[in-house]
């Protein structure tokens, strides 16, 4: 048996882990991690896992190729199988197949987990939603989980001293960027003022001022206004993704970073006005964070049940603390660099899917058509906060003009993997399992080979404009 595997089945034997969880696999060149860190977000999110429990019917667009039914399945496993490490392969399968014209998420090859996580939302939205009903992708669909529990409705505009306004700009996001420099070069500026304030309001604060936009007054009368976004709706989680300068940066930046953070925060002291009486009383909790190091991604997560931060490493599942500083500690010593940061409101209501599809509906197209979403998109839409709709359809913030504003984060291939977390690079002809979802795995197995044409390797570096290729 794996050593961490045994300690831990020991832990938990004698009462000394209190959570029992399951990992998911990562074999050397599969480079899972990414999926599986936004699969155990999801999972561990009880406003997500329970809802999604409750969803069946959706537009099925196939066996292999359903994220949906993929998902469906191995939540399933997570709650029934008495295995404690499950294969997220029909997953990651069904993500190559659908978003293979875009050359993203393909098998072997390593991705973002905060944009993985953000393109699985808005794939299951997409197989419940008709795409009529939700018009410029201001989705409102009351049985859309995605839209309803994480989207965040939100209208920019900017009000100019000589009485001018510019157009109201309209957008659902459901990852709000920020950028890791721009908030600690922030909270340097206001440290006077933050000493005084309380710690829990700082890092909301800190988002709003990082994320305000800035335009030309559309009266010509030569100003630059400032924007402000006001959020319609009341989310009940608030998903919040960070933009690095580098992948290894200075642990000096990354410790900065952290002092910045807060367990708690009001959605007043990050947008600057909340139309919405629950958003307006609603208080969000971090309960999981992304973690990024050398080629490698892994999950904290804290266990309302157990009063417990939980580490989540593939397949590795271990106890942290109690306490948020015992995940702070650990990321300092590991030099994790916090990717996804979620706010969660556990007074969070289930959900009515009275409007939604009650049966499997099989539909023919099996491939995306839109792009996937990242942040090089959403840098593109919105400099300051992340439309997280396709640019064609979407009324989009105008640029910020921040110049100092950093690089997006990207993947550096220049510096060779270091050895450090589950990085391997994918072989051609690895084989990777795949099932049937719904069905009982080990009567359904079939194997599935990594399609891998080293002969274009050009043009994949250039869709993937950084990622490591083959
Ligand atoms: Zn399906
Ligand atoms: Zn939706
Ligand atoms: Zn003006």
């Amino acid at each position: 048996m794996i050593p961490w595997l045994k300690k831990n089945k020991a832990l938990y034997k004698s009462g000394r882990l209190s959570v029992k969880t399951k990992g998911l696999e990562n074999q050397p060149g599969q480079n899972n991690c990414f999926l599986n860190s936004a699969v155990q977000v999801l999972w561990h999110l009880d406003v997500f896992r329970t809802n999604f429990a409750r969803m069946t019917g959706h537009n099925c667009v196939g066996e292999s190729s359903c994220i949906f039914c993929a998902m469906k399945h191995l939540f399933a496993r997570f709650k029934y199988s008495d295995q404690e490490i499950l294969p997220p392969t029909d997953l990651r399968v069904a993500m190559s197949i659908i978003y293979q014209a875009q050359n993203r998420f393909q098998l072997g090859l390593m991705e973002d987990a905060a944009e993985c996580f953000e393109n699985l939302l808005l794939r299951i939205h997409s197989h419940v939603v008709e795409e009529s009903t939700s018009e410029d992708n201001m989705c409102s669909a009351k049985h859309c989980i995605s839209h309803q529990k994480f989207g965040m409705m939100l209208i920019e505009q900017g009000v100019c001293e000589c009485g001018e306004t510019s157009e109201p700009l309209p957008f659902i996001q459901l990852v709000h960027y920020v950028s890791a420099t721009a908030l600690c070069a922030k909270l340097k500026a206001r440290r006077k003022y933050y000493r005084a304030a309380d710690k829990e309001e700082k890092f909301a604060r800190l988002i709003r001022s990082v994320s305000r936009g800035s335009r030309k007054c559309p009266s010509n009368c030569g100003s630059e206004i400032a924007t402000r976004t006001s959020l319609m709706n009341a989310p009940d989680v608030i998903s919040i993704g960070v933009n690095w300068d580098s992948e290894e940066p200075a642990i000096e930046h990354i410790i900065d970073f952290i002092h910045t953070l807060s367990t708690m925060i009001k959605l007043q002291d990050m947008f600057d006005s909340v139309l919405d009486k629950n958003a307006q009383r609603n208080e969000y909790h971090l309960s999981a964070v992304v973690c990024y190091y050398g080629k490698h991604y892994s999950t904290f997560f804290f266990n309302r049940k157990a009063n417990r931060w939980l580490s989540i490493d593939d397949a590795a599942v271990s106890e942290v603390g109690k306490h948020w500083r015992d995940v702070l500690i650990k990321c300092i010593k590991g030099h994790y660099q916090p990717l996804l940061l979620l706010y969660t409101n556990y007074a969070a209501e289930s959900m009515n899917f009275s409007s939604g599809p009650t049966s499997i509906k099989k539909i023919a197209s099996s491939v995306t058509s839109s792009p996937a979403l990242s942040r090089r998109d959403s840098e593109a839409a919105s400099s300051s906060s992340s439309g997280s709709l396709s640019p064609a359809h979407v009324p989009m913030p105008v640029q910020n003009g921040n110049s100092t504003r950093p690089k997006k984060f990207q993947w550096n291939t220049s510096v060779p993997s270091r050895g450090t977390g589950h990085y391997k690079e994918p072989k051609a002809g690895t084989s990777f399992l795949t099932y049937k979802p719904y069905e009982n795995p080990s009567k359904n197995s079939n194997s599935f080979k990594v399609s891998t044409n080293t002969n274009n390797s050009n043009d994949i570096n250039e869709n993937l404009r950084g990622f490591p290729t083959l």
